[in-house]
Parts: structure tokens; C-alpha cells; sequence
């Protein structure tokens, strides 16, 4: 048994907890359940961080990171007995506004980094729907993306440097300067290379005007065919959001927010810019386009009505919850002219098992959210053979098994689908090169 009083006596007791209920409350994230941990650890520093694997790595313990623990692939969740090393306490964060950058340490929330920089006229674009519980850290470590990502991209475009720890305990920083892209490497791996501990980020001006409509269609082939029409046409929407009917019905029903239930698909579209003339523009090309396809228009008449409508968006998956208890939120991303073959195809897959399937996500991105619904008396193991359908419709359409939620450990046994034998032992030795004694998040993506 690991000597887990000499990390209490190292950080002292208020940053390491050892009682049971702590560590079980810590073997969940968003959608897995894994081991209970032997500690759970929240160190406030770089510094600090350093000391935990140091720690681990001379107990012979694996390491988890965990940050808001919103992640949908169970990228969180211990494999097997070890240390959860929770982020959750490293919350320093500063505004440079000349040089237009933030300065987070990786326990800060997503939503923060805006929230602070609003003051200066500045705000941080990436934003997944999960801002107000997920962390810088976490965004980094699965490369997130949102709504905003079709115009500004993800969470990889906005890091400048960033401070890590690796699987020895060593302090590096990277950001620019490198011969290697060692921060693009980083990006992505999922808690499997190394540890954040700090990031500076790029902020932007907050555009001046930002106008929404909603768009109800009869069917998701209009609605797809719609989204492609708009983006032919040259506009490049700030946001650019599906859901199809049973997620409007899920939403109206749950919360009320004035949705037409009986819209076979909704779009939901941002264009903003600093130029109304441009941004209003945009909104009537948009229209337009959508109107080619049957639309129904509603445009947003001030900021009110238009963040109701986000919130509508946002309210998609706490009222699946209240149509089944469980749900295995799937996360797959698909040439946007395959668009509506794969929602088909999914729609039919979900039929065959007879499960609730309901749909949303990017669409600009190609970027799919199906989630299937499920109770205590389903079989959970025909819901995860639907999810791996799920994944296989998207490689057949030249798509990729996640678009942002990550492998994780959801994940793992697809990616011998997606990715050759050789691309998979180039990751594998990747793997054993920065972690040769896997101690950092074993158990996840490599299968
Ligand atoms: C309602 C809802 C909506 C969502 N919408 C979106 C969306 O629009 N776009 C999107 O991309 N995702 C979305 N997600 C998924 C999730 O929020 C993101 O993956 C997010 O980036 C996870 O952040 P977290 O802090 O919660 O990470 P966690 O769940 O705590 O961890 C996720 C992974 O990151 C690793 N990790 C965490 N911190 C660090 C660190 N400091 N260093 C190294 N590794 C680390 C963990 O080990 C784990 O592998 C959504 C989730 C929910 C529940």
C-alpha cells in the first residue's frame, strides 16, 4: 500500500483527501462511472502539480487530471486505483488588455475568461455549450470546440504558451519559440502526455453588433440543405446550430421556450461584426438561403429574445434528461455535404435498436451530437453497440469517430477503426516517449 500520509505531510491535509465519500464522488465525470481513487488531490500551484507526479511516479500510482469533469468520452474517470489530481483550486486568472491576452491558471472556467474580459471590450470566442462548468484546462486537453467554432475556431487557436508538467515532474513552458510544435502536439492528448498548469490565452475584441435568427424547417434534409445553401452563398454565420424535432419537442416540453413542436429541424444563426450594414447583410443572405429551402423565419428583435434562443439551445441536453434518465451523448464529425445520409442512416440505426435517438449539434462543422436515450432496465451493452454504428456511419462517410468530446475511454475500442496499424503504433510510441511508465490517464484512448 503507497504511504498516501507522506503526500498529506508534503501538501498538508487540506489539499489531499483520503475519506471515502471525497473519493467517490471523484470516480465520475459527465457520462462514466470508473475506480473509487486511493486520494484525491488539489494542489494550488505549477509548483505543486510538480510535486503530485513526482509523488505518483515514485509510488507506482497512475494519475488522473480532472478538471470540471464535463467531459462526454470519460476522459476524467480513474481506470484503476490511483490519484485524481483535481484542478479545481488553481483559479488565477489576469487580463493583459494592451496585448490582448489572458493568463489562466487551468482550474479557471471556461465562462470566466469572458466574463473578465468584457470589462475591456475583449472576450475569449471558444465556447462550448458546457462554458459555465468546464475548465481552460480540460478545453486544452480535449481540444474544444462550440457554437462560435465554424467563424473562430477551437481552443488550439487561442493558445499562446502554456506552462506543463511531465510525466517525471518536470516544469516546461512552451509557446512559440520552439523547433517543434510541442504545444499542437500537447493539445488534445487528453490528459495521456501531460499536465497544464497554466495557459495564456488570446482574447478578442467583442464585435459591436451580433443579430440571431431562428429557422424552422419540415424536415432535416431542408434544414441541412438550407445550412450548405447559406455557406455556398459566401456567409460565414458566428454560429450555425442544428436540432432536429426531438430535441425542439424535448426543449418545448421541459422549459417552454416558444419553439414550434412540430418543426421537423431548427437552425439557429449569429452573424455579427463591428459593420451593421454587414451584419445585417449576412442575416438577410442567411435568410434568404433558408427561405429557398421553406423556412420559417424568426428573427430576434433585441439581445433578450436572441439569448433566450441560446438558452434554448443549451437547455437540449438537461431535457433529455427528463425523457430518460440516461443518455450516451455521441460526438461524431462529417464532410458537410454527407450531412443528411448520416442523420438518416443514424435516425434508422436508432429505430433498429429501439432506442429514443435525437439529434444537434455544429452543423457548419459537420459536427454531429446523436444521443441515445436509455432507462435502468436497458441493455447498456446494445447502447454501446449503437454507439459504435453510430461511429462507424461517420467513418463511412469520410467522417472521424469524435469531432470534439474526445476518445477518452468511450472511445478507445473505435479508434482501431479509424486510424491505420502504423498511425496507431506511431501514437503508441508517442505514448512511450513522454510517459514510459504510463502513470499519466492509463486506460484511455489507445485501445
Ligand atoms: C452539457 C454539455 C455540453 C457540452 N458541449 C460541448 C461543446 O459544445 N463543445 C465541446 O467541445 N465539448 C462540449 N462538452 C464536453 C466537455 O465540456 C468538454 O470536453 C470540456 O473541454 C471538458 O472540460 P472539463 O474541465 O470538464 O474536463 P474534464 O471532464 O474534467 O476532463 C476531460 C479530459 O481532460 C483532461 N484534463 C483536464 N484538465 C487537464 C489538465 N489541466 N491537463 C491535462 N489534461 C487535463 C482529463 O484528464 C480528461 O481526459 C459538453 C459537455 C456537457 C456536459
Amino acid at each position: 500500500m503507497p504511504n498516501l500520509r507522506a503526500l498529506v505531510a508534503e501538501l498538508g491535509a487540506a489539499k489531499v483527501k483520503l475519506d471515502l465519500a471525497d473519493r467517490v464522488l471523484h470516480r465520475y465525470d459527465a457520462i462514466a462511472e470508473g475506480e473509487i481513487p486511493l486520494a484525491v488531490v488539489y494542489p494550488e500551484t505549477t509548483e505543486e502539480v510538480a510535486q503530485v507526479v513526482r509523488f505518483a511516479r515514485e509510488a507506482g500510482l497512475p494519475l488522473f487530471v480532472r478538471g470540471g469533469a464535463s467531459g462526454l468520452s470519460g476522459g476524467a474517470v480513474p481506470t484503476e486505483e490511483g490519484i485524481v489530481l483535481a484542478t479545481n483550486r488553481m483559479t488565477g486568472l489576469t487580463i493583459d488588455p494592451e496585448a490582448r491576452l489572458a493568463r489562466a491558471q487551468v482550474g479557471v472556467v471556461t465562462a470566466w475568461v469572458s466574463e473578465r474580459a468584457r470589462a475591456y471590450g475583449l472576450y475569449y470566442p471558444p465556447d462550448p455549450a458546457s462554458f459555465k462548468m468546464s475548465t481552460i484546462g480540460g478545453n486544452l486537453a480535449e481540444n474544444a470546440g462550440g457554437p462560435q467554432c465554424f467563424k473562430k475556431g477551437v481552443t488550439g487557436d487561442y493558445v499562446v504558451a502554456a506552462t506543463f508538467v511531465d510525466a517525471e515532474g518536470r516544469i516546461h513552458e512552451v509557446g512559440g519559440r520552439e523547433a517543434h510544435d510541442l504545444l499542437g502536439l500537447l493539445i488534445g492528448s487528453e490528459g495521456t502526455l501531460a499536465v497544464f498548469t497554466e495557459v495564456t490565452l488570446r482574447l478578442e475584441p467583442l464585435p459591436r453588433h451580433t443579430r440571431t435568427l431562428a429557422a424552422f424547417f419540415e424536415s432535416v434534409e431542408d434544414a441541412a440543405a438550407a445550412a450548405f445553401e447559406a455557406i455556398r452563398r459566401g456567409v460565414v454565420p458566428a454560429k450555425l446550430e442544428f436540432m432536429d424535432q426531438g430535441c425542439i419537442r424535448a426543449v418545448e416540453s421541459a422549459f417552454g421556450y416558444g419553439l414550434d413542436p412540430d418543426a421537423g429541424a431548427l437552425l439557429l444563426v449569429d452573424t455579427d461584426g463591428d459593420d451593421l450594414e454587414i451584419v445585417e447583410g449576412e442575416l438577410a443572405e442567411v435568410e434568404a438561403a433558408f427561405k429557398a429551402h421553406g423556412a420559417r423565419i424568426r428573427r430576434a428583435r433585441d439581445a433578450a429574445e436572441a439569448e433566450r434562443l441560446w438558452q434554448a439551445r443549451r437547455a437540449v441536453s438537461p431535457a433529455l434528461g427528463r425523457i430518460k434518465p440516461f443518455k450516451l451523448n455521441e460526438d461524431i464529425a462529417v464532410p458537410r455535404s454527407r450531412l443528411v445520409e448520416v442523420v438518416h442512416g443514424i435516425r434508422e440505426l436508432g429505430a433498429a435498436y429501439g432506442f429514443p435517438l435525437v439529434q444537434f449539434g455544429h452543423i457548419g462543422d459537420g459536427n454531429l451530437h446523436p444521443n441515445i436515450l436509455y432507462g435502468p432496465g436497458d441493455d447498456e451493452k446494445k447502447v454501446h453497440e449503437l454507439a459504435h454504428e453510430i461511429a462507424r456511419v461517420a467513418l463511412a462517410a469520410g467522417g472521424v469517430i469524435t469531432g470534439e468530446h474526445g476518445v477518452g475511454l468511450l472511445k478507445r475500442a473505435f479508434l482501431a477503426e479509424a486510424v491505420d496499424g502504423d498511425t496507431l503504433e506511431a501514437f503508441r510510441a508517442l505514448k512511450r516517449a513522454l510517459d514510459p511508465e504510463g502513470i499519466l490517464n492509463p486506460g484511455k484512448v489507445l485501445p
